[in-house]
């Protein structure tokens, strides 16, 4: 992107994949302190290099979200935070303390770190009280028993103290899992794909719940996943990583909105991009001409020259055409999801975007179309390559 200071839209939730704040939950301070700091770290295998250069502040209080495609370093970075691996360059900060650089290493158990596992590992033989005493190592049995009380009737499970993990579901083991990594009052909560385990419907209703339990426990965590609709949904900031980078960082709604990149304007949502031409009074693409304001923060420098504009399904609308030659393209496949088709048009340049319709307005693949602009926010754009 052009200019990557993009001042985040307030208006632009027109996707719906903003998360619902609730009423009494604080937003996180951003002049907060950072909990954790990564600065520069690279973690190189051998020849093979996981990750390159991450620096990324988690705050005090926020729930980070890194997002990803399998095999770009998240987990990685996870494991050196955690103090599972070791830099082998950057330095990583605890609370204000050096916990990995050139010269230091603290060991996992010494660094107030929590990690709840991709399969929660609980122990199979202990009851679910045993299970979440299992770190308080340092309290009597009163305190122990107190803490533990506190912890079932925070995730939901008070009352079933004494089942084993068999006797659980899925989400009733993730909510164990939770409260065990929880019970010692972690500095920092570490989540690695923490919804993996689940089927498709527990996962939507244990991700909002997860992020219940975080933000009463007032902990700050740092997730991860390959899902963008969980990502987005869960996250009060989202860090999108690709082969081993981060690419960008930001709340939800600006990654979605301002994605800085066409890796992360792609990976987060479908993606179509439109040629055109700047020039000082309009912005002129194969479907029309628009006012320059339809670009977000474009700079004069940019007048005279090609971009690439994002444009989402459901910033397009498409209309029958009623001859070949008045058509702006036709379309080249029809994808079905249900309430609603994404429509692939072929535009008269090459070009290929999508457009949402109701499945109620039905296109044929092949039929020729207007394809009408009617997005209500400006739009990213980037220079084209
Ligand atoms: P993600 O969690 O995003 O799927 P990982 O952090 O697990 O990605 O892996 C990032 C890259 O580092 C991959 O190419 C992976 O093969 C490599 N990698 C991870 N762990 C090791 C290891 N212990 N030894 C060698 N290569 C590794
Ligand atoms: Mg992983």
């Amino acid at each position: 992107m052009a200019d990557s200071e993009y001042t985040p839209d307030v208006n632009s939730d027109a996707q719906g994949l903003t998360r619902a704040t609730t009423a009494d939950e604080q937003p996180p301070d951003t002049e907060r302190d950072a909990v954790l700091c990564l600065d520069d770290v690279t973690k190189a295998y051998g020849t093979e290099t996981a990750v390159t250069d991450v620096s990324i502040d988690i705050r005090d209080g926020e729930l980070l979200t890194l997002l990803g495609p399998s095999g770009c370093g998240k987990t990685t970075t996870l494991r050196l935070m955690a103090g599972l691996e070791r830099p082998t360059e950057g330095r990583i900060e605890l609370a204000d303390e050096p916990v990995a650089d050139e010269t230091t290493f603290v060991e996992p158990e010494e660094r107030g770190v929590g990690i709840v596992f991709q399969d929660f590992a609980l122990f199979p033989h202990l009851s679910t009280r045993e299970n979440i005493a299992f770190g308080l190592t340092d309290a009597d049995q009163e305190e122990t028993d107190e803490r533990v009380d506190e912890l079932l009737d925070l995730v939901g499970l008070s009352g079933m103290g004494e089942r084993r993990p068999d006797q659980l579901s899925g989400g009733q083991q993730q909510r164990v899992a939770l409260a065990r990594s929880l019970a010692p009052e972690p500095d920092i909560l570490l989540l690695d794909e923490p919804f993996s385990n689940l089927d498709v419907r527990l996962r939507v209703e244990m991700r909002e719940e997860v992020r219940r339990i975080l933000k009463e426990a007032g902990v700050t965590a740092v997730s991860v996943t390959h899902d963008q609709e969980e990502a987005l949904s869960i996250s009060d900031r989202v860090a999108v990583m690709n082969d081993g980078q981060v690419e960008q960082v930001g709340d939800p709604e600006a990654v979605f909105e301002h994605p800085k990149s066409r890796f992360v304007a792609s990976f987060l949502g479908q993606a179509g991009f439109l040629s055109a031409r700047v020039s000082q009074e309009s912005i002129d693409t194969t479907i029309g001409s628009f006012q320059p304001d339809l670009l977000k923060g474009l700079a004069d420098e940019y007048v005279g020259a090609m971009v690439d504009v994002l444009v989402r399904p459901d910033d397009l609308r498409l209309t029958p055409a009623p001859a070949e030659n008045e058509a702006d393209g036709r379309i080249v496949q029809r994808q079905y999801t249900g309430p609603s088709f994404v429509y692939h048009v072929e535009l008269a340049n090459g070009d290929v975007v999508r457009c949402l319709h109701n499945h109620a307005e039905n296109f044929d693949v092949g039929q020729a179309v207007h394809v009408d602009l009617v997005a209500d926010h400006s739009l990213a754009w980037y220079p084209t390559e």
